[in-house]
Formats: structure tokens, sequence, C-alpha cells
């Protein structure tokens, strides 16, 4: 799992405030206690000159053994009280939301569990997925959609198409941390072509979700807004602070998911910026998700010949074909109604 990422901050900071927050709600009990049960505040007192004397006595030896024992007595004459006043016995010690890492986050230099969960969650908020991927994924992937029958022009019906792509795309899944650890033999990238309404957007949503859940840092953008935004960069030499981190999250996030490739307006620039985003993402072991309308005839037509070599060497590709399934669904709707 990528921990490196721009949340790790934020995260970090948030771990502090459960820190600060623990300890001011362990001063208010400890405040509320010591007036509720004068006889603690004398305890606390007690062990706390205890403390001091001992530091100060420089002249005479201090009897370690002695000291432990007495403080130990009062301690558990402090527990004994408060069991008595009806309190958990670690009432009065440090709290933790989790106990596990402390509030640390790390256990061993390793992610808690707490942690991960902190992340996953920021990746979701920054994916622009959202609670799109509660109805876009495999779990709500069905075949049915796909006819069992052959469409003249391919080989496999659509939906054996379909079904051989999502074994597929579960082994992709599968094998992604292997890409990103720097397995030579893994492609991290994936083309969905297919015309409109054949379901390649929600395979992609599928197949972020998945991602978002192993922890990874997943940006969803529109091909259009893709554009548009980095123009902006381009135009306003930076200025625009949104614009910039836009920016910064389209190179840095573990996987950038394009849609609807090829319904922007394509000219030198775009076709230029997109060739070196690819191939600076495919360098950094970066995985780039694409769905597009356009064959990858017309891909090398519209953009060059570079991009259309780059995503046939390096990345999955896979050609969805089939019935509209928006139509799909509204005729299977209307035959429930009639019925
Ligand atoms: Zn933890």
């Amino acid at each position: 799992m990528p921990f490196e990422t721009a949340y790790k901050k934020e995260i970090l900071q948030e771990y502090e405030q459960i820190r600060f927050r623990n300890r001011q709600l362990l001063n208010e009990r400890i405040q509320n206690i010591r007036k509720e049960v004068p006889r603690i505040a004398e305890i606390d007192a007690q062990i706390r000159d205890m403390t001091i004397d001992a530091a100060l006595a420089h002249d005479e030896p201090v009897d370690e053994a002695f000291l432990a024992q007495q403080t130990q007595t009062l301690i558990d004459e402090k527990y004994e009280i408060l069991k008595q006043a009806g309190y958990p016995s670690d009432y009065l010690s440090t709290i933790y939301t989790c106990t596990k890492c402390s509030d640390t986050g790390y256990i061993n230099h390793e992610p808690c569990d707490c942690m991960k969960q902190k992340m996953v969650q920021r990746q979701y908020k920054h994916s622009n997925l959202g609670s799109k991927l509660e109805e876009e994924n495999f779990k709500s992937f069905c075949l049915d959609y796909y006819s069992n029958l052959s469409d003249g022009k391919h080989e496999l019906t659509p939906r054996a198409n379909m079904e051989n792509t999502y074994h597929s795309l579960l082994k992709y899944i599968e094998g992604i941390d292997s890409y990103f650890e720097g397995n030579t033999q893994q492609k991290g990238s994936i083309l969905f072509q297919g015309s409109t309404g054949v379901g390649k957007t929600f395979l992609s949503n599928c197949v972020a979700k998945e991602l978002l859940d192993k922890g990874y840092a997943v940006l969803y953008v529109s091909a259009g807004t893709l554009f548009e935004k980095i123009s902006d960069v381009v135009m306003n030499k930076n200025q625009i602070a949104d614009s910039q981190s836009f920016y910064q999250a389209v190179n840095e996030c573990d996987i950038l998911i394009i849609d609807d490739l090829g319904t922007e307006y394509i000219n030198n620039f775009t076709a230029s910026y997109l060739y070196t985003l690819l191939n600076d993402r495919l360098l950094r072991r970066k995985a780039t998700i694409i769905s597009t309308n356009l064959s990858l005839a017309d891909l090398r037509q519209h953009y060059s010949e570079r991009i259309f070599s780059r995503i046939c060497d390096s990345y999955l590709i896979y050609t969805i074909y089939g019935d509209d399934i928006r139509f799909v669904k509204r005729k299977a709707w209307q035959s429930s109604s009639d019925n």
C-alpha cells in the first residue's frame, strides 16, 4: 500500500489532534474527580511531593525500593477509591482512541489498521468518485445486460466477451500491488474501448473501488475537465492554486482515470500533453485507466503514433461491445411493467 502521498501529512496532523483531545479529556477527568473525591487530590499531591523530594535529595541516598512501595500503596488506594466511586480502574490512565497504535498511526513502523482506514477514507473523498461507487461496483456488476447472441462482427458474444473481461480485471486487481512493487511482467494501465453505453465507465468505476479499498490514491477526471484545467495551468503560468493542486494530483495519484477520452477538443497542445502525461506515468510506474469511444485506429489518427504505440505496448486493452445498457434497462423495465 503506497503511503507516501499528500494525505499522509494531513493524517499525521489528525493523530496529533486526537492525542491533544484525549489529553484534554483526561485532564478534565482528573480535575473533576479531584473535586468529587478530595482524597484523590491528596494522594496525587503526596505522590508529587514524594517524587520532588527524592529528586532534590542530593545529600542523602534515596531508598528507591521504599519510595516505590509507598507510591504503589498510594496508587492502590486511589484505584480502590475509584472503584468504590463506580469508575473503571483505567479511568485516570492515558486515553487512546486506538489502543493498538496508541494514536500514532504506526505499529513498529508499519501503518496501523486505523491509519489504513483514514487513508482509504481520504482517497475516497479526493477521488471525485465518492458516492457513485456505492452503486457502481463489482457487487452490482451484471452479465445479463450483455447478449448471448453473436453480433456478427466479433468472434465472442457480448456476454462471453464481458465474462472474459470481468475475470481478467479481477486478475489485474489481484496483481496491482506487484505492478507498483516493480514487477515488469504486470501491466498497470487499462484502456476500455467501445461505443457509448456499453459499460466502460461502469467497469472503470468497479476497478476504482477495488483499488481505493486497497488503499491506493485514485483520481477520476473526465477528459474534457482534464484538458481544460491543464490548459488553465499552462495559460495562467500556474497562478491558480486550485488548478495547480489539480495538476499535482493528476501527476502524483497512483491511479488516474481519464473518462471519455476523445470527447474533448483535440489540438496540438492536448495531443502533446496527453503523450507526456501517459508516458511519464508509465515511466514512474503509475497506473492510468482510460475509457474511450474511439477505436485504436482513431486514437492513432486523432492523437499521435507515439500515444498509440505506448497504449498498444503497455496497456491492457478491453474492447467492450453490446447493446446500450440504458436501452436494455429501459426495455426490461417496460416489459416488467407491462406484465
Ligand atoms: Zn491504530
